[in-house]
Formats: C-alpha cells, sequence, structure tokens
C-alpha cells in the first residue's frame, strides 16, 4: 500500500483517555478510534494485526485437530436459563447485555457461549463414536464490564477465540485440554511474546483444572507468583505457600490488657512488643448472595497473614445453600453506612474477637441473625495468643482455642500467598511476583453444562451419560495490545514480526527527487512480489515526519531511498535496534527474506 492512498492519520500528542502505553500508542498511531466506552473501531493496521493473529490462532487450533465455526451472537434466555445463568448473568453480575424484541422475547449478546455450543452438543452429539470432539469460532464477544479500560485489553466489544471440546470420559477430557495447554504456548510463542503459564481459579466453575496464559507487563492487572525453578506459577488469586513460621508466644497467661490506640496489627506488636504471628486478627465481611440475603462473615486468620478474597468467595459460594441461594454478587468489608444499617450497637471495631456477639446484628428479611465465622488453617494452630476483646482500647493475650474461645467449625484455607513466602513444592524456594494479562483462560468444565442442559451420548456400554467438556479462550485484541505493551520505546511501537501489520516501509525522503522514488517503486513493487508485506511512504512531508511516523507505527524494516542511490545503495534501518546499514539495491530482497524467516523462525524455537 502506499501511504498517500490510505487513512493515515498519527498524533503527536497522548491522548486524554489513554493511560497505559500500548493504548496511548495504538491510538497515536492511529490503529483504532473509540466509539463509545469500552467500544473501538479496529483501523486497517489494527485489522491486518488481528488478521495475523487470527491466522496464527487458526493454524494451531487446526493442528491441534479443533475445527472452527461460528456461533450466534445472539442467544435467547432459554439457554441461559437451563444452565441457571441469565438471572446472574444479566442482573446480579449484569456483565451479558439484554435486549427484547419486537415479539417480546428475551435474548443475550453473546459473552461467551458455553450453552449455544452445549446445545448444539445436545442436539448432534448422540455416541462415542463420534468423540472426542473441538469446535471454536473467532468473533465479537460482548461483556458490559463495570470498569473498561485500557482500550482493548478490557473492552465491552472485544475479539475472542473460544473453544469448546466433548470427550467420553475424564481422561480423554484431560487429553483435550493439554492438546490447547500445547497449542497456547505455540500460539503466544509464534506471537512473539513473552509468556507464563499460571494455575488460575476456577471460580464457581469448579472443576479439575485451570491455567492462564499470562503475558508479562507490568501495566498487566493481575499478579503472578512464581519461583525460580520454574516449577511452580500461579495467579495469585489461586496461589498456595507456607505461611512463614510462627512464633512461640510469649505470654503463658490470659489476661486482658489495656493497648490504647491499637486498632492495626502494626501498633499492636509495636505496643505488646509481640510478632504478628502471635496474633489472632478477626476481619468482617458483608457477603451478599443471588437471592438477595446477606450474611456478616467473621474470618479469623492469622495476624502477619491476609484473606484472599477470590478464595474467600469460592468458600462463601460453596455456603450458598445454607442461605437459600446459589451464588455470591457481592463481597464487601462494610463500610461505615453498611454498618449504620445493620448495627444493632457499635462494633469494637479494631479490637474484635473471634465470639463477637450476635446481637451486634439487627436481623432482618435480607440479613441473616448470626455471624458466619470462619477459620484460616493457618489461626488454628495458635496457642496463647493475642486478639481483641470486643471493647475498644483493649486486648486478651494468652489466649487458647477451646479454652477462652471455641474454636469455629469452619476451617479453610482463605490466606493470601505473597512474594517472599516459601514454596510447597519445595521450601528452600521463595515465591517471586511479576505483573501478567491475562491473554488466555483453558478450563477443565465437566460436566457442569452438559448436565444442566442435558447433552448426554450413549457410551460403548449403551448408557447414556453425560458430556465431558472443556472450554479454551483467547482474547484476540487484548493480546493485539498486550503485544504493543510489552514492546516499545519512546518513538513507538515495535511489533513482532509475525503480527506486524506490515514487514517492510520503503521511506522517500523527497518526493520530487525522481530518482529517489524511481528507485523506491522498484524496491517496493520488488518486495511486495517476493510476498514481503511492504508499504511504501510516498506522500509529500519532510523525511523526519516520515521518520517519526514509520517509528511510531512499528514496522519492523525501513528502506530508505536516500542520496545514496547515486551509488547504488540505500539505507536499512532496523526498528528494535536502530541499527542502520547502507547496502546494495540489489541485495534488499535477499537480506530481508533471511531477517524475516529469522525473526519468525526464533519465535518457533522451544523456550
Ligand atoms: P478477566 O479476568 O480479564 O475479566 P475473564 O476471566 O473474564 O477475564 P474469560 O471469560 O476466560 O476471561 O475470557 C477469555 C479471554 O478473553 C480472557 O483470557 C481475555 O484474554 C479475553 N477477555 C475477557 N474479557 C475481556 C474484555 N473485556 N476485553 C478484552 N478481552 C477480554
Ligand atoms: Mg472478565
Amino acid at each position: 500500500m502506499r501511504l498517500s492512498q490510505m487513512l493515515f492519520v498519527t498524533l503527536r500528542e497522548d491522548p486524554a483517555e489513554a493511560e497505559i502505553p500500548s493504548h496511548k500508542l495504538l491510538v497515536r498511531a492511529g490503529y483504532m478510534r473509540r466509539i463509545g466506552s469500552g467500544v473501538y473501531a479496529y483501523l486497517p493496521f489494527l485489522w491486518r494485526v488481528l488478521q495475523k493473529i487470527s491466522q496464527i490462532v487458526r493454524e494451531e487450533m487446526n493442528a491441534a485437530g479443533a475445527q472452527e465455526c461460528l456461533l450466534t451472537q445472539l442467544q435467547p434466555s432459554e439457554l441461559w436459563k437451563e444452565s441457571g445463568r441469565w438471572e446472574t448473568y444479566t442482573k446480579a453480575e449484569g456483565i451479558m447485555f439484554a435486549l427484547t424484541d419486537r415479539q417480546g422475547r428475551e435474548l443475550g449478546l453473546g459473552p461467551t457461549h458455553e450453552e449455544v455450543i452445549t446445545t448444539i452438543a445436545r442436539d448432534m452429539i448422540r455416541s462415542y463414536r463420534q468423540l472426542p470432539l473441538n469446535l471454536y469460532q473467532i468473533q465479537t464477544k460482548f461483556r458490559d464490564e463495570i470498569r473498561p479500560r485500557f482500550g482493548l485489553m478490557r473492552g465491552r466489544e472485544f475479539i475472542m477465540k473460544d473453544a469448546y471440546s466433548f470427550d467420553a470420559d475424564e481422561a480423554g477430557m484431560k487429553e483435550s485440554y493439554r492438546k490447547m495447554h500445547d497449542a497456547y504456548h505455540n500460539i503466544l510463542r509464534r506471537c512473539g511474546l513473552a509468556f507464563r503459564a499460571v494455575d488460575a481459579d476456577s471460580g464457581a466453575i469448579g472443576g479439575s483444572g485451570s491455567q492462564e496464559f499470562m503475558v508479562l507487563a507490568d501495566a498487566g492487572e493481575d499478579e503472578v507468583l512464581y519461583t525460580e525453578d520454574g516449577k511452580y506459577a500461579a495467579n495469585v488469586e489461586k496461589a498456595i505457600s507456607l505461611p512463614p513460621d510462627l512464633e512461640k508466644s510469649s505470654f503463658k497467661k490470659y489476661e486482658k490488657l489495656d493497648t490504647p490506640n491499637t486498632p492495626t496489627i502494626a501498633s499492636l506488636c509495636e505496643f505488646l512488643k509481640c510478632s504478628a504471628t502471635q496474633i489472632l486478627k478477626n476481619v468482617l465481611y458483608q457477603v451478599t448472595y443471588d437471592n438477595g440475603m446477606s450474611v456478616l462473615v467473621l474470618v479469623s486468620i492469622r495476624g502477619d497473614q491476609d484473606v484472599n478474597e477470590v478464595k474467600l468467595q469460592n468458600e462463601l459460594v460453596k455456603l450458598a445453600g445454607n442461605y437459600g441461594g446459589s451464588a455470591v454478587i457481592g463481597l464487601t468489608v462494610p463500610s461505615a453506612e453498611a454498618q449504620q444499617e445493620w448495627a444493632a450497637k457499635p462494633l469494637p471495631l479494631g479490637y474484635i474477637a473471634p465470639d463477637l456477639s450476635d446481637d451486634h446484628i439487627k436481623p432482618s428479611k435480607t440479613l441473616a441473625p448470626k455471624f458466619l465465622r470462619l477459620v484460616d488453617k493457618t489461626a488454628v494452630e495458635l496457642e496463647n495468643f493475642v486478639t481483641g476483646s470486643n471493647e475498644s482500647g483493649h486486648h486478651v493475650v494468652g489466649a487458647n482455642w477451646g479454652k477462652e474461645f471455641e474454636l469455629p467449625s469452619l476451617i479453610i484455607d482463605v490466606r493470601k500467598a505473597t512474594a517472599g513466602d516459601r514454596a510447597v513444592h519445595d521450601p528452600s524456594q521463595t515465591l517471586q511476583s511479576a505483573r501478567g494479562i491475562e491473554i488466555g483462560h483453558i478450563f477443565q468444565l465437566g460436566t457442569r453444562y452438559s448436565v444442566a442442559l442435558g447433552a448426554t451420548y450413549t457410551n460403548e456400554q449403551g448408557e447414556e451419560v453425560p458430556l465431558l467438556m472443556g472450554c479454551y479462550g483467547i482474547g484476540v485484541s487484548r493480546l493485539a495490545q498486550a503485544a504493543v505493551e510489552q514492546s516499545y520505546d519512546k518513538d513507538g511501537i515495535i511489533w513482532p514480526v509475525a503480527i506486524a501489520p506490515y514487514q517492510a516501509i520503503v521511506v522517500i525522503p523527497n518526493v520530487n527527487d525522481t530518482d529517489q522514488v524511481s528507485a523506491a517503486e522498484v524496491i517496493y513493487s520488488e518486495l511486495n512480489r517476493v510476498g514481503i508485506e511492504t508499504l511504501l511512504d510516498d506522500r509529500d512531508e519532510r523525511a523526519g515526519v516520515k521518520f517519526k511516523d514509520s517509528e511510531l507505527v512499528g514496522i519492523p524494516y525501513r528502506i530508505v531511498t536516500g542520496r545514496s542511490i547515486q551509488q547504488g545503495k540505500v539505507e536499512v534501518v532496523k526498528r528494535a535496534t536502530k541499527e542502520t546499514e547502507e547496502i546494495s539495491i540489489h541485495e534488499v530482497v535477499p537480506i530481508f527474506k533471511r531477517w524475516i524467516d529469522e525473526a519468525m523462525n526464533a519465535n518457533n524455537v522451544n523456550p
């Protein structure tokens, strides 16, 4: 393409809407335009990038034996009612855009496609002979995200590849999952990204396993914990570790002490000259279930540790049935206003003991009358511990479970693993922390959807049993931006060659110089002829502007037909390193072919 004939508009200034470098650069370089909150138009350069990523995804999915299809974006509410997700998705979480058609029928705009694919499987898969199967699509998804941000990273309309596998048994499902795991490795490697596969939280879906593929970048919304030996990596939401050793309590006798102005663990340690590991901390949460019922939760945990709210939420989902609910729609530390609503008398905040009396609660139709008391595993082994006294300005010391306090019957693991903790698989390894952008998520779903929608098949013994499923997503548009977040400099984007919109750009410094123009024209058509995707900057602009633009846009290789064409030479520049050399015009094609091959193959090598 000739730039003079393209929609090519670059901006000097950072757009006000953008916070992170990749978002700023993609807007400045003319790749995309914001149309509304979380909604972006993909302009021609970006569309080429997205198609290249899609093609890599397609090749690897096909190689893994999956088949491409295209499912419907309009999804009848009945399917979602069958799976039990309509209410949560449209009301409680509100992530699904829902609408009513002119006949009064309710529909949702597909945020994901488990319901649709499972309906198809129910209708079409009859026998074990048809298994295994894996279907995928690359399509626009719609999600009414609470906080759309960072451009393509968290959009309300975005491109996803989603695949769904169907197997006869658990072993088959695991094999399908393994194939997808390997395909995802290949995809990210071929796209030229530095990434890590990590253990992930599978939330309410449960299932036996899930992993996320994280592209490592400081702007990532997720925290990854990993060990140097490469044997452990997990999203912090899911991560496990060994807690630091417990220090023996210096308190021998149970007593209540005056501890003025010690509402925090740090202030209490300072005052009592004790270790935070000897303190029992009691943290108050308020959970709301999908039936509108709220419950006040008191979590007792070791003073030096924090609660992992994702783990806590998973535990609370398991207990939903006790309160007539099935899903959690809110989990908060109750604010002062929330406390005003339910507190029958002031709470001794900062001085709460595990036996805080239930008469602090003013029960109602939507609020359980008793605290739900949970204790983290690490707090069970405490002896002679320090904790609140339910009276401001006072703590008790030398306390013991089974003596002064009754040990809650619900013992759970809700401790948050943190960088610096020792690893479970090898205590000599300590957890390190990195930021990541979640690009893909693969799940073993089991029979969650097949049972709900009645998708069964007849096995070899002639019995009708539910299909075992897996689901596998990649954020194609998020991946494009993540690649930029991982690779840019002060002058602009540095695309990995495999997904760059064009591989080369020929710049004519002076379009009024006919020698420069004709040399450029020859090189431009020659490169395109041999399959190197090449742009020609033939605009009537100053050379400096053109160089700046080519750097901003991030085309990997630049050819300049400057003064040296008199000696039959051109200047070539590598975008990533800015290395410059003069080469003879005849060498351009073979050298570029070699560079591009090398760059693409570098990504194919196993790390
Ligand atoms: P997140 O935790 O980031 O919201 P998710 O767990 O909701 O992601 P999935 O439902 O597993 O994501 O979707 C599969 C992939 O789709 C994700 O790994 C991510 O790459 C991409 N994705 C999800 N939500 C968005 C979004 N709002 N904008 C762009 N890409 C997204
Ligand atoms: Mg999400």
